[in-house]
This record gives C-alpha cells, sequence and structure tokens, in this order.
C-alpha cells in the first residue's frame, strides 16, 4: 500500500498531524495500535506552565527563549519562541474547525478548576469546564448519586479553603440504576452514553433545577456530552443559573470527544484510518524508512515518501524499558536517558522524575536520530519525544500540537509522492 505519508499512532499528535496533511491534499494514513492518552487526560490541554527549574512561565515567548539559551534539548527550544507560538495558534483554529469549542489562547493561559477543587493553569480547556471564579461565587459542586469516580465534598472542601464559597450538594437519577447494578460499569463514559440520550434529558434536568435557583453556578462531573454539547447547552438555556462540567477520573469525557471529533476529521478530510492494526517494524536504507510492516498486514508493507513517528510515551508503548535501558519500538531510535538507572528515578514520587523527560532524540526539523544520524524522512512528534516533562513542566498537549503542525510543515514544504 502507497501513501504520501504513513503516521504511526492516533493520539493528539498524530491526529492534528493527520488532519494537517490530508487537507493540504496529501494521501495519508494513520496506523494506530489502541486507546490514545486523550481518554485519560482532563481534555484540557497545557503549553507550557512552568520552566524545568520551577519558575512559574507568564510570559510563555520569553520563556521559550529561557529554554532556548538552558534548556535545550526542550521540543520548544528546538523550534524557537515564534514557531511555537505561531504553531500554537493554527492549532487553535485547528482544533476549532475540527468542533472542538475551547477557551483561552496561548497568549493568556487560565487557572481552570480540576476535580479535586485545586486551580491548574491551561492554554485550551473545552468550553464547560469552569475557571477559578470570583471567591464571592455561591457555588454548588453537585455529585451524582453512587458515582465514585467524583467527591463533591473533596472539592467543594478544597475549595473553600481557596476562599470559594462552595458547597456540596448530590442528585439522584434512578434511569442510571441499571449502571449501578456493577460499580465498574458506573463510570463517566457509561454514564454519559445514557445521559447524552433525549429520553433521560428531563430526568436530570428535573434533578438539577432546584439547585440552580439556590447557587450562581453549579458543578458537575462531566459526565454527558460524549459526541457535542447538546445537553450541555439545553441545560444551560433553561437552568437558573450557569453549569459547568469537572472532568473525572479516566475515562474522560472531553478528552474522549476531543478524539472522536478528530479522527472524524481526518476521516472527512480523506485520511485512511487504520485503527487496531500496530507498526511492527522497519525498513531502513541509508538515512531513509523505506518501509513499515503491520501485524495485521503480514506480507503488505506500507510505503510512503513521508514517515511520522507519534506513538506516544511508555503510556502507549512508543517508549520501552527494560533493566538496562529506554528503548523506541518501532525504529530504535536514539534516546535521551541516564546511562545508569539508579538515575531514572528520584526517592520523592510527587517530584519531577528524570524518566520523564526520557524520549527520542531528533535533529531540528523533528528527523529522528539513529546511531547519531538523522532519518530524513522520519518525523518524531507528541509526547514520544524526549527533554520535557509534561507532568511537572505543563506542556503535555503544547509539545503535540506544536510538533505534530511543525512536522506538518516540513512535509508538505516537499510536496507529495514521487
Ligand atoms: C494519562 C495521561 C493523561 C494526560 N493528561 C493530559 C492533560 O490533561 N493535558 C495535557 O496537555 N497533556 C496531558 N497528558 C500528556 C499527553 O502525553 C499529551 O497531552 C497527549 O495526549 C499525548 O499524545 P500523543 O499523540 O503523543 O500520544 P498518545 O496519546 O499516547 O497516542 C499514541 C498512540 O500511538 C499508538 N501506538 C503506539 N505504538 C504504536 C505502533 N507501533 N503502531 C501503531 N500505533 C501505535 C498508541 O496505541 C496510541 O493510540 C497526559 C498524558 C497521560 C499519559
Amino acid at each position: 500500500m502507497r501513501f504520501d505519508t504513513v503516521i504511526i499512532g492516533g493520539g493528539l499528535a498524530g491526529l492534528l498531524c493527520g488532519i494537517r496533511l490530508s487537507e493540504s491534499g496529501q494521501r495519508c494514513a494513520i496506523v494506530s495500535r489502541g486507546q490514545s492518552a486523550l481518554g485519560f487526560s482532563s481534555g484540557s490541554l497545557d503549553l507550557l506552565s512552568h520552566l524545568p527549574d520551577g519558575q512559574p512561565v507568564s510570559d510563555v515567548a520569553a520563556a521559550i527563549t529561557q529554554l532556548e539559551q538552558h534548556f535545550t534539548a526542550h521540543p520548544y527550544a528546538l523550534l524557537g519562541a515564534n514557531r511555537v507560538l505561531n504553531y500554537a495558534r493554527q492549532a487553535q483554529t485547528l482544533l476549532a474547525d475540527c468542533g472542538l469549542r475551547l477557551q483561552g489562547d496561548a497568549e493568556t493561559p487560565h487557572q481552570r478548576v480540576t476535580p479535586l477543587g485545586t486551580f491548574r493553569r491551561a492554554w485550551l480547556s473545552p468550553q464547560e469546564v469552569p475557571l477559578k471564579p470570583e471567591t464571592t461565587l455561591r457555588t454548588g459542586v453537585v455529585g451524582i448519586s453512587g458515582f465514585l469516580d467524583f467527591q463533591p465534598q473533596l472539592a467543594a472542601a478544597t475549595l473553600r479553603k481557596r476562599g470559594i464559597d462552595a458547597h456540596a450538594e448530590e442528585i439522584e437519577l434512578p434511569a442510571l440504576d441499571t449502571l449501578r447494578d456493577n460499580p465498574s460499569e458506573f463510570r463517566a463514559a457509561n454514564i454519559a452514553r445514557q445521559l447524552d440520550t433525549a429520553e433521560h434529558y428531563t430526568a436530570l434536568y428535573q434533578a438539577l433545577r432546584p439547585l440552580s435557583e439556590q447557587y450562581q453556578a453549579l458543578w458537575l462531573p462531566a459526565c454527558f456530552g460524549l459526541m457535542d454539547s447538546i445537553v450541555f447547552d439545553r441545560l444551560n438555556q433553561q437552568l437558573a443559573c450557569p453549569l459547568r462540567l469537572l472532568p473525572t477520573l479516566p475515562p474522560s469525557v472531553p478528552g474522549l470527544r476531543m478524539q472522536h471529533l478528530l479522527q472524524q476529521r481526518f476521516v472527512q478530510s480523506g485520511g485512511s484510518w487504520m485503527p487496531g492494526d500496530e507498526v511492527i517494524r522497519a525498513d531502513i536504507s541509508g538515512d531513509q524508512v523505506t518501509q513499515l510492516w503491520t501485524r495485521k498486514h503480514e506480507d503488505i508493507p506500507l510505503r510512503a515518501r513521508h514517515i511520522v513517528l507519534a506513538s506516544g510515551s511508555f503510556f502507549s508503548n512508543g517508549l520501552i524499558a527494560s533493566r538496562d535501558r529506554v528503548r523506541e519500538a518501532v525504529f530504535d531510535l536514539d534516546v535521551l536517558q541516564s546511562d545508569n538507572r539508579s538515575d531514572w528515578y528520584g526517592d520523592d514520587v510527587f517530584a519531577c522524575q528524570p524518566w520523564h523527560q526520557f524520549g527520542v532524540q531528533t535533529n531540528a526539523r523533528l528527523n529522528g536520530l539513529r546511531h547519531g544520524r538523522a532519518l530524513s524522512n522520519l518525523y518524531v512528534i507528541g509526547s514520544v519525544l524526549g527533554g520535557f516533562d509534561p507532568i511537572t513542566q505543563g506542556c503535555g498537549g503544547g509539545v503535540c500540537a506544536v510538533t505534530a503542525l511543525h512536522a506538518a510543515q516540513q512535509i508538505t514544504d516537499q510536496g507529495g509522492e514521487q
């Protein structure tokens, strides 16, 4: 099978790159083995919240200039501040074109409310997510009876410590009783499959209506809106106060919706989506990847002028750790890592962990390095890259979006099939 570009991995990075390439007229395929990190994420995207030395970031451009000077392995340092911010703005437009209604922008980070009642800096958040409110706002934090993945008492108590006038409430939804029979089924995505249907709307509205008359804002766990915002919009029109939604423990409804809308856009733009398959090896000649072999298409290789590796980090097995080293799973690319295993971890599990920054090394064009030499038609994007810590630096979604669009730009600049 022949394409202009084959992308390995259909998470945030692979899909953004694939959409951009397909929309520019490329014949593009995405091979993706399984679920991506999106279904486990908050649905908010981080651009850059902290520098590696822990300094909080208020000016993203200035912070990237610091990365360029002192933390040169960071993907943003490879690209430079102007390009990072330019790609971040392009990503905002692309995500909106895919039907994602997100608040925030690259220049002005916001503080979103987390399900634990804390505040976390973000670049883009679904419009449903509450932002840090005025302390005087009388807020009802509403749980659903029997749903254990969101604890309104915990969230409300934490918010009160931060000066917010928050109170825990709970609603009964007997319509969900069939799910309640099995606690492992009583999860946000399964609840959403019920609450997104028209037949359950009235019960949900009637449970919330009296609370909406007592409070100035209601915050619920994000248990509806898997595919669209219809229920959210309708409730906001009809309730007496604004309603907002907090992402829950995985599976995350906002994250799953982002995955769904991006996948849909990729296919609509003409891309070939190959789910449930995996690239197991590649043939390399000189500085070029010549073909890819997948588990399902045993004897039919995938050939493309350009290959993009978007296979994710340890979480998605893009990186694999053995006793003595960390390796990249498909091409055995050079991986930024500490030689000595005892240096992989810090003693404090809550502190920045060195292994978070392990990942593939590239040049500034994002060509993967193998034995120190760049593979000229292989681009590496997203969380399989090394040199950054998505958790303590708050830059996971941003690195994915920015590197995805940078790779797509390099590829479209060179044209399609030979
Ligand atoms: C649990 C979790 C929660 C996170 N939450 C947030 C958040 O809220 N906000 C934020 O900004 N960042 C968050 N991050 C950071 C996150 O890494 C990025 O935001 C982003 O979603 C990662 O996207 P990705 O495309 O690089 O990789 P992934 O989402 O991991 O996708 C990689 C895909 O490649 C597939 N794959 C792997 N190997 C192969 C192969 N050989 N052949 C075919 N397919 C393959 C995998 O099955 C997977 O579908 C989170 C990360 C994790 C792990």
